[in-house]
């Protein structure tokens, strides 16, 4: 790859050239600028654009390098990060209307750890409103496109990463997954996604949509990109006490020990189920023979309770969702609607402010936690979320990796499930077991479908904590696969 291809390059092959002195933190700043620059009117994946910070961090960058006190190996590697991540002195709307002009006083842990190993931060990238949806429709600014075809989703909620990462405007960025929302467009826009375990890193200064259910994931262009940014943000903070006093794991020196003999699990109720697109279930199915070439063994496994995932997803999320938004109420953060009482202005602000999935999810919510209903639903809801749980430990039992698609067709069309919600939340249906049972899954390209030559992801999920066998799984996939950085796999935007 030539150097003038800066803007494709991995963080791994900047972080070499950058040790080679090959480039400079500034020509790399420099190039994702002029990418930006060239497709950011086509693609819409930006909320806020900091490219002024971004030539500052990179100018420190190289006088760090210069001094000899470079922070980490990926000092000098610019990073996008979805809105949700609250950001010092920069504007964090969390997608949403109401926290429109909303300037944080600090930084997210995962945003401050980034800087301190050194990241040039490359502004804040769209979602869908308070990181409720699949398609990235429900932004309250703006809907960022698929960069494999303008027309269509590049999934969500986390659809500005995805699609920046995809199209060659920042090697890696930061979004959050709560049932989906970093595997499901990652796996529409062709790139890899990960939901780390629960509790892996801080929700410290995310701002919280369902927090049992909540954590940040990485988009990157290649497998190792993600187990290194994972590396930089893991580990204990007493910030956020559901955040793992562990140490951050090491998920690179193992990465490349292969998956002869490791056991893969086939979900029985997923092989069988209707309504995966054809394209998908061959690349899909090619990449179950892939393994299997690997030296994996492929076994079926059941989980019962997996189809009930959506219903007990969709009652849990929007109950903690219900709770967590009542801080928005016109006192303390971004937009007031004035009125003449106190509980009118509240009332106006949330009219005014909230979208209307948002304000669909606060009504679930609280008619589901509401008193004669709660152990109808919620309580129910809970119970299911322990069935899946139990399903799937008694599956690792048996398997070290869970193998499926990540999402049952490719990218959809904008506008195409807008109207209709269910059909939306079904979108979900193989990615929200897992946050529910707090375990962590993978989203790796498993090329093009041959339906439409739009990107499919293979899902991948491992028992809780064990990231180094989701990676190593990941790793021998991709690279056996050869897809990843190859002129087919980047978007002709
Ligand atoms: N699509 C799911 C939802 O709308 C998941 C969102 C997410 O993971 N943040 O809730």
């Amino acid at each position: 790859m030539s150097i003038t291809d800066l803007h494709w390059m991995t963080a791994h092959e900047l972080a070499d050239l950058l040790a080679a002195g090959d480039v400079s933190s500034v020509d790399i700043a420099e190039a994702v600028i002029a990418r930006t620059e060239d497709v950011e009117p086509k693609l819409d994946a930006f909320l806020t654009r900091t490219d002024d910070r971004l030539r500052a961090d990179a100018k420190a960058s190289d006088e760090r390098r210069r001094n000899g006190e470079t922070r980490s190996r990926f000092d000098g590697v610019p990073i996008g990060y979805k809105d949700v991540f609250v950001t010092k002195g920069i504007q964090s709307t969390s997608g949403s209307r109401i926290l429109e002009g909303f300037i944080p006083p600090y930084d997210a842990t995962v945003v401050d750890r980034g800087t301190a190993a050194g990241l040039p931060l490359h502004g804040k990238l769209n979602m869908d409103e308070f990181a409720m949806g699949s398609s990235g429709e429900n932004s309250g600014f703006k809907v960022t496109r698929n960069p494999w075809d303008l027309e269509r989703v590049p999934g969500g909620s986390s659809s500005g990463p995805a699609a920046a990462v995809a199209a060659g405007v920042v090697p890696w960025a930061w979004g959050t997954d709560t049932g989906g929302s970093v595997r499901q467009p990652a796996a529409l826009t062709g790139v890899v996604g990960v939901k780390p375990t629960y509790g892996r890193i801080s929700r410290f200064g995310m701002i919280a949509f369902a927090s049992s259910l909540d954590q940040a994931g990485p988009f990157t262009r290649s497998v190792k990109d993600a187990a290194a940014l994972i590396e930089i943000v893991a580990g204990g903070d007493r910030n956020d006490s559901t955040c793992l006093p562990e140490s951050a794991p090491d998920l690179l020196s193992g990465i490349d020990a292969g998956i002869d003999g490791m056991r893969i699990g086939l979900i029985k109720e997923v092989e069988n189920a209707e309504g995966i697109a054809p394209g998908v279930r061959s690349r899909v199915d090619e990449a179950y023979a892939r393994l299997e070439k690997l030296g994996a063994t492929l076994e079926e496994v059941s989980l019962p309770s997996f189809e009930h995932g959506i219903s007990a997803y969709y009652l849990v999320a929007p109950a903690e969702c219900s709770a967590n938004l009542a801080r928005f109420d016109g006192v303390r953060y971004g937009l007031r609607v004035d009125a003449d009482d106190i509980v009118s202005m509240m009332s106006k602000t949330r009219d005014a402010g909230f979208g209307d999935e948002v304000k669909r999810r606060i009504m679930l919510g609280t008619y589901a936690l509401s008193a004669g209903y709660y152990d109808a639903y919620y309580g129910k809801a809970q119970k299911v979320r322990t069935l899946i749980m139990r399903d799937l430990e008694r599956a690792y039992e048996s398997v070290d990796v869970i193998a499926s698609p990540t999402a049952p067709t490719t990218a959809f069309r904008l506008g195409e499930k807008t109207d209709d919600p269910l059909a939306m939340y079904l979108n979900d249906v193989f990615t929200v077991p897992y946050p529910l049972a707090g375990n962590g899954a993978v989203s790796v390209p498993c090329g093009t479908s041959a339906d439409d030559g739009l990107p499919v992801g293979l899902q991948l999920a491992a028992a809780a904590l064990d990231e180094p066998t989701l990676f190593r799984a990941a790793y021998a996939f991709e690279q056996d696969l050869a897809w990843a950085g190859t002129p087919e796999s980047r978007p002709s935007i």
